[in-house]
């Protein structure tokens, strides 16, 4: 399901209908107002007549944009938020576009480009990336040029005349020609009709590929316009976003923020600890139905291990940045043609792969940040159909994240160090370092950041002069920036919340990310493969009356506070107590959300608790369905480790699941026709609820209810697939139903 945000709501540029003059400028054709500011800028100075998407209408008098699209680019209709997107900017209006890898941003601004007329300036952070752009663009029989390092300088000067005579739809370059001197001047002699940034994220410090190169954009856009600038990211999360905006002094933009949920993933997070992953992964994968399957292991050396392990029992390689560039070809040839059911990879794996049915991620560790872990999740079930994502991780993850950031990130005190050897003359490099007397690595890492920073400026040679000294607020904000990537993961991993929507407000769609998907291990944890869960004992029940007769007197309070307010000897752990909480939580007892506050000068994050109507209401004597994690994830299964060698296409024995191809339950008669009637209820509910059947009910699930009958909740919560969340939801349509069919 796909959703849009539009920010801020504007149905049509300032004043259009205010300004009288403005009126001849509603071009009769294409139906769209021009905004205002171009309005103005016309009567003052004319704009060249292929400056305006007139020219083009006047040319193919009467194209809609529909037309356009079909015309230009063979494409049969617009996406979803395609169009309006492209009307946005048309009419001129600054754009910020965030939508996942593979939405089809890139026709955002092309289809704008040529309805606009004039040349549209295209900054794209990869030369590899532009090319292949340029030449889709070529191929469609538009004037291309492209200027960056890789090109040589006849082709650039030419580029340049070519751009100056008015004669390209499109300039390409790269963001540091801009640094080159008179550049910026050059392009601003004849200006653009619109000005695109792809990988728009790449601009700011809070993104996660941040290139210095793209920070100075900012300085020339003014040169630039008036042209409406767009700019288009898959990866941006509000804080980037902003920033994006501010760092290009976008005016007013309107914001397309959509498209990340991904219906047919079911996300499960499931504690493991280190030594039991590898041997989970196999379990996990030895269901044929599960595979095709990227696992994302930490380390090279992880991969390489785990890939044996798994190509005992089907065919599976390792792929990382330390194979040769051949057998990396090969080993993702021969995944995308099916030879290979798993590949193990460190994150350098899937860049621009297209395989549409893989049927299973697995991160063997806490990815880096909720950016990376979406982008390689999202490699899963590309055809639509239900795929899984499995996420291991355990307090040691996190250890391991804290490590990696005091190496990545050295403190302000030793880039200091360095910085205190530069002048303004350049000084050699390794005899820089010599001066210092630090080692290779630490002089390195410190350098880099320096230079990232602009503390120390690079020259061809390799030698380092100084830079302003602002760079400690910027690397200091960076390295604070990186620092809350590992906690927000580190919070989804532990968090009681439906995983999609929890994403999806991650990524900034406030109003989208209030759906729960009905698939995740919160939604649906009976449908669980990794996690496991259990019926709540006794005590754990009387443990959820303690806890809502805690909360009645305040409503809220922190899950530590609570803690040692029912435990205060520790009688049960405080992980026990969380995880009995989330268990409060999917019943809907609770709300658990993360809270912070400043002490010190430093932000503490806790886990705030509210009780919910529901847990105000909540009676002594009501029975209830506490559905428990277990920690353990999967039995030694017993199958796959002591026989290693055998080729098993065999369920794994302790793990349940969902699947189409699930075995069919034979029916009777009157069983075929409560099916039936069930499957219409499916249909309808699904159709209210606007998601997919099988959130509602999968397929096998619905057929064990056929064959069962229930006509009580109990009855009902014992077939395979029904948890307390489905039992809650639809429990009473389904006995009504079942009441209406007498079993044979
Ligand atoms: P993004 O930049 O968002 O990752 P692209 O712009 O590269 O995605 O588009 C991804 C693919 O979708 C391209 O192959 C493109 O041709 C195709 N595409 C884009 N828009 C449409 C459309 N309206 N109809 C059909 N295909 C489209
Ligand atoms: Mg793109
Ligand atoms: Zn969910």
């Amino acid at each position: 399901m796909q959703s849009a945000l539009v920010l801020p709501l504007e149905t049509f540029p300032q004043g259009l209908s205010a300004d009288p003059e403005c009126s001849s400028n509603f071009h009769p054709h294409l139906r769209l107002p021009w905004p205002r500011q171009q309005c103005s800028r016309i009567s003052k100075t004319p704009l060249p007549m292929s400056h305006t998407y007139a020219a083009l209408a006047a040319s193919k008098s009467g194209e809609t944009l529909d037309e356009l699209l079909h015309r230009a680019f063979g494409f049969s209709s617009f996406r979803i938020n395609q169009e309006a997107v492209c009307h946005a900017s048309i009419e001129g209006r600054d754009v910020l576009l965030v939508m996942p890898t593979g939405a089809g941003k890139s026709l955002c601004y092309q289809l704008p480009a040529l309805a606009r007329g004039g040349t549209t300036l295209v900054v794209s952070p990869l030369i590899a990336l532009m090319e292949d752009q340029a030449a889709k663009l070529k191929a469609l029989g538009f004037s291309v040029a492209r200027i960056h390092s890789g090109l040589d300088r006849t082709t650039s000067r030419q580029a340049c005349i070519d751009y100056l005579s008015g004669s390209l739809n499109f300039l390409f370059i790269a963001p540091e020609r801009l640094r080159v001197p008179g550049f910026a001047e050059m392009l601003a002699k004849r200006k653009p009709s619109l000005v695109a940034v792809d990988e728009a994220h790449c601009i700011s410090q809070w993104g996660h590929d941040f290139r210095p190169d793209y920070r100075t954009l900012g300085q020339h856009m003014p040169a630039l316009r008036p042209a409406p600038v767009i700019a288009l990211t898959a990866t941006a999360t509000p804080v980037v976003q902003s920033d994006i905006v501010q760092q290009l002094g976008m005016v007013q933009p309107a914001c397309f923020i959509h498209g990340f949920r991904r219906d047919n993933l079911a996300i499960e997070v499931v504690e493991v600890v280190p030594s039991r992953r590898s041997e989970s992964v196999c379990s996990l994968l030895a269901s044929v139905e599960r595979r095709p399957a990227i696992v994302y292991a930490p380390t090279r050396k992880q991969a390489d291990s785990l890939a044996v392990e798994l190509s005992q029992i089907f065919p599976a390689a390792a792929y990382h940045a330390g194979l040769d560039p051949e057998r990396r070809d090969t080993v993702q040839k021969q995944f995308l043609a099916g030879r290979l059911q798993a590949v193990v990879a460190t994150i350098a794996f899937g860049m621009g792969i297209d395989k549409a049915d893989v049927r299973t991620v697995i991160h063997t560790a806490l990815p880096s940040s909720l950016e990376a872990y979406y982008q390689e999740i999202g490699r899963a079930g590309r055809d639509g159909n239900l795929s899984r994502t499995i996420l291991m991780y355990s307090w040691s993850d996190r250890r391991m994240q804290d490590f990696f950031f005091e190496r990545d990130y050295p403190q302000v005190d030793v880039l200091d160090k360095i910085y205190s050897k530069l002048g303004k003359g350049p000084r050699q490099r390794e005899e820089l370092r010599e001066s210092l007397s630090m080692d290779p690595d630490t002089f390195d890492k410190a350098m880099e950041k320096l230079t990232i920073h602009g503390g120390g400026v690079m020259d061809f040679a390799d030698n380092a002069s100084a830079g302003p000294a602002a760079w400690r607020t910027s690397y200091a904000a960076q390295a604070e920036r990186r620092r809350v990537q590992i906690e927000l993961v580190m919070r989804y991993a532990e968090a009681s919340q439906c995983r999609m929507s929890a994403l999806v407000r991650h990524f900034g769609d406030t109003a989208d990310g209030q759906r729960a998907c009905g698939v995740c291990d919160y939604c649906a944890p009976e449908q669980c493969v990794g996690r496991r869960f259990r019926t709540g004992t006794g005590e754990e029940r009387a443990t959820v009356q303690a806890v809502v007769q805690a909360l009645r007197s305040t409503l809220s309070r922190s899950t530590g506070k609570l803690h040692k307010e029912i435990f205060p000897r520790e009688e049960m752990s405080r992980n026990d107590f969380e995880d009995l909480l989330s268990a409060m939580a999917r019943l809907g007892l609770i709300d658990i959300e993360d809270a912070e506050f400043e002490a010190e000068g430093k932000t503490i994050v806790y886990r705030k608790v509210t009780l919910t109507t529901k847990g105000k209401n909540l009676e002594q004597t009501m029975p209830l369905s506490l559905v428990m994690k277990q920690t353990v994830v999967t039995k030694k299964s017993a199958a796959l480790s002591r026989r290693p060698r055998q080729r098993s296409d065999k369920k794994p024995t302790a793990l349940t699941q969902q699947s189409s191809s699930a075995p069919d339950l034979r029916l009777t008669t009157s069983g075929e026709a409560l099916a039936k009637r069930l499957s219409q209820w499916r249909t309808a509910e699904a159709k209210q609820r606007k998601v997919p059947a099988f959130c509602i009910l999968g397929n096998k699930t619905l057929r064990a209810i056929a064959h069962e009958c229930p006509t009580t909740d109990d009855d009902l919560r014992m077939i395979a697939g029904i948890g307390p969340a489905k039992a809650d939801q639809f429990g009473e349509a389904i006995c009504r139903i079942c009441s209406g069919v007498l079993p044979d």
